[in-house]
């Protein structure tokens, strides 16, 4: 995640900031161009940003409560920003506990948002596009009889209520013997098994490569699940797979693979944005845990050269969590094969992007063609 800056006063904001600390000012962020605007307002409802007056904005309508930051252009008809265009359910908002909640998972959202579009993924919603659009349903359990499923079908993410709950969601992972369970690696997760439909699903050609790295996808899914909560992973699981989970099936691992990458690609980027650079006096030159992020890494095409700065980073955090008495940050270890995999996902993401942007320019040139 990028770092940004009051552009009135120069402090140091957070993406989910609304006003700057120091100058008080409104803040939105605008996808547009992937900015954090410092606002002044024209009336009660519309805003301009201080450096470029000519544009006008409103906030999403979900800024009401407290739910989003995010702009949208006064000319566009939407009164919902990028990111919560896709909700198609949200809770029962008069119950306060579902605010409280629903806003957690608001937060993942947008940074997962935020990512995709870093990526240059091609993103739609699912009431424009119902053939191929994303969408979300936030769902509170009201019975406990009726468990809330979470997961991914046909562009549709279902994600439970009570995962934003710090004490569930803690409570779930250690029954289910996972070192890492947060929101975030929820929508990373399952937007993998979306982007997974949206961009290999119908492709032959990427489908025989992925057979190649993660598995034969036709197994039968529903066995190969209940094989995994019967029997778990094998013992030797991390030789090839980043979480135990993700042995159960192809389409599983993917996934995990998916937002693994999320997790590195997110990191390194914030990593970026401060500037770090990590040179430990210790360290023997064959260690090679010498790194400087001098780099967007959504810029880098080699991945390699991300790994490369990956893990140096994952040590030096893991030794400052263990310093504050924290579990370690990174509590994973990737083998060659599981580099492999990600690289494949990096591969895909940049092809993909490439040829939406060349969609764009097209589209682009149609227009003013037709004009
Ligand atoms: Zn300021
Ligand atoms: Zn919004
Ligand atoms: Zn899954």
């Amino acid at each position: 995640m990028k770092l940004f800056k009051c552009q009135q006063c120069g402090q140091l904001l957070y993406f989910e900031n609304t006003h700057c600390e120091r100058c008080g000012r409104r803040l939105g962020f605008f996808p547009g161009n992937m900015e954090l605007l410092t606002l002044s307002t024209e009336d009660n409802h519309t805003f301009t940003n201080i450096l470029q007056k000519e544009e006008r904005y409103r906030y999403c309508q979900n800024a009401q409560h407290t739910a989003c930051n995010w702009l949208v252009n006064v000319s566009d008809h939407n009164s919902y920003c990028l990111a919560c265009m896709l909700n198609k359910t949200v809770p029962d908002l008069s119950n306060p506990d579902h605010i409280v909640g629903w806003r957690k998972l608001e937060n993942a959202k947008h940074r997962l948002v935020y990512t995709l579009l870093q990526l240059g993924l091609p993103l739609s919603a699912k009431n424009r596009a119902p053939d191929h659009g994303l969408a979300f349903d936030f769902l509170a359990e009201h019975d406990p009889q009726k468990r809330i499923i979470m997961g991914h079908a046909e562009g549709l993410i279902t994600i439970n209520l009570a995962e934003a709950d710090e004490v569930k969601r803690v409570s779930a992972r250690e029954e289910l013997g996972e070192p890492y369970r947060t929101l975030v690696g929820h929508f990373r997760h399952e937007v993998g098994h979306y982007y997974w439909d949206r961009i290999i699903k119908d492709d032959g050609q990427r489908q025989l490569a992925f057979r190649k790295i993660f598995g034969d996808e036709r197994n039968d899914y529903g066995q190969a699940l209940q094989r995994y909560y019967d029997k778990g992973a094998p013992v030797d699981w991390q030789k090839d797979y980043v979480s135990a989970y993700a042995t159960a099936h192809p389409w599983e691992d993917w996934a995990e693979t998916w937002a693994h990458y999320f997790h590195i690609m997110d990191t390194l980027e914030t990593a970026y944005s401060f500037g770090l650079r990590i040179n430990p006096v210790a360290a023997s030159k064959v260690e090679m845990l010498a790194a400087e992020y001098r780099e967007n890494p959504f810029v880098v095409r080699n991945f390699q050269q991300l790994i490369d700065l990956w893990f140096p980073l994952t040590a030096a955090i893991n030794s400052l969590n263990r310093s504050m008495g924290q579990p370690d940050f990174y509590p994973f270890v990737v083998s060659p094969t599981v580099i492999e995999k990600l690289n494949f996902v990096h591969t895909l993401v940049l092809e993909v992007r490439s040829a939406t942007f060349t969609q764009m320019q097209e589209a682009q040139s149609s227009t003013l063609a037709s004009d």
